[in-house]
């Protein structure tokens, strides 16, 4: 039966976004109406804004009275396979996709939002760009997207608000209005990588010094740097790490994100800072790259994870440094009962704190 209240879907908004709004609409909550169109499968236990799989449209086409070809549009899995360039397992973090680290019903994060946004819309909604990893600002505003509550630093779940609620801006768990979080302004240079991204993603070629380029290399270029970057950052001290300091790309041990995360997992504080590295090296010709690597012995085994092939249009540079490992090979030693250095130690305290947030203490 559909439902009384039409809601349409807003520009860019997310699936998660329409469902949570369309439940609060009808004074019911967002568990309530999702159990009520598929009353055996439990969708917030998984990643919803990536797809409604066709298999499960037809009970919401119906409830909705909107076409699924408006749902294909807003998931997320068209874009993501571009990206990707190949087709994306259900089951997997997805490349360049804020994960959502979800057990059960609840989430560790991946869910970002701009408080102006929110202040400015008649009716508050999540986009569906807020889920992109590469996203850490909102270009309307110039301030940076929040992956937080400010008031109890719970992630931003919009499933687990109530009927009572009404609106979408508030945390779910202690409910604060994250329309009154205080903005921080965002720089030109902290919002270039994302502009770039965006506009390569609108278009079928992007282009690399004077090279031609798919979309889903130009992001595993971007991918592939941003390796060099966090590479370079555990090793502030070395050469390679100076290399890239006189590249302009000043290397610090705090652009290492502590926890050590995939880059989908790291929260947006540490995905700007390392962007705005990647941004610079994408703008230096390749050339003067590899000659200032070559200046100082950087080694190809320095650059990336062998056991992962590198982007093909990037290969003619790798091939022109030396392949040899950097350092003789040190015994791998047993696992010693050494305390643990000061880096590993904030490390787990890190991947603990992500772990808490999702699951506060009782
Ligand atoms: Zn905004
Ligand atoms: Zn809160």
């Amino acid at each position: 039966m559909p439902w009384a209240l039409n809601v349409p879907l807003l520009p860019d908004e997310s699936l998660s976004s329409w469902l949570v709004r369309t439940a609060l609409r009808q004074g019911c909550d967002p568990l309530a109406l999702t159990g009520a169109i598929w009353p055996k499968w439990r969708i917030w236990t998984r990643d919803i804004d990536r797809e409604i799989p066709d298999v499960r449209m037809s009970p919401l086409v119906n409830a909705s009275g909107i076409p699924s070809s408006e749902f294909q549009k807003s998931a997320l899995r068209y874009d993501c396979e571009r990206i990707a360039g190949y087709s994306l397992p259900e089951t997997r973090t997805w490349p360049w996709l804020l994960a959502l680290g979800t057990r059960n019903r609840t989430h560790h994060g991946g869910q970002q939002f701009c408080p102006l946004c929110f202040m400015e819309d008649s009716a508050p909604y999540l986009r569906r760009q807020w889920r992109f990893a590469w996203h850490t600002g909102c270009s309307v505003h110039g301030v940076q997207l929040v992956d937080d509550c400010p008031a109890c630093t719970a992630p931003i779940e919009p499933h687990r608000l109530i009927a009572e609620d009404v609106h979408i801006a508030q945390c779910g768990r202690c409910k604060y209005d994250l329309r009154k979080t205080i903005c921080t302004a965002l720089s030109l240079e902290e919002l270039a990588f994302q502009k770039m991204a965006d506009s390569i993603l609108k278009q079928d070629i992007a282009t690399v010094g004077e090279n031609s380029v798919a979309v889903a290399e130009w992001f595993s270029i971007a991918v592939f740097f941003l390796g060099v970057v966090r590479r370079a950052s555990r090793r502030p001290e070395s050469a390679f790490a100076d290399a890239l300091g006189s590249l302009g790309i000043p290397i610090t041990a705090s652009m290492m994100p502590l926890s050590g995360l995939a880059f989908e997992l790291l929260p947006a504080s540490e995905r700007r800072e390392l962007l705005v590295a990647v941004k610079h090296l994408l703008s230096i010709d390749l050339e003067e790259t590899v000659e200032t690597f070559i200046n100082a012995d950087v080694k190809a085994t320095a650059l990336h994870d062998q056991r992962k092939p590198p982007p093909i249009a990037l290969l003619p540079m790798i091939a022109l440094l030396s392949d040899s490992p950097s350092v003789t090979h040190c015994h791998r030693t047993p696992p010693s009962h050494h305390p643990k250095t000061e880096r590993a130690v904030r490390a787990s305290w890190a991947r603990l704190k992500r772990r808490m947030k999702a699951e506060p203490p009782s």
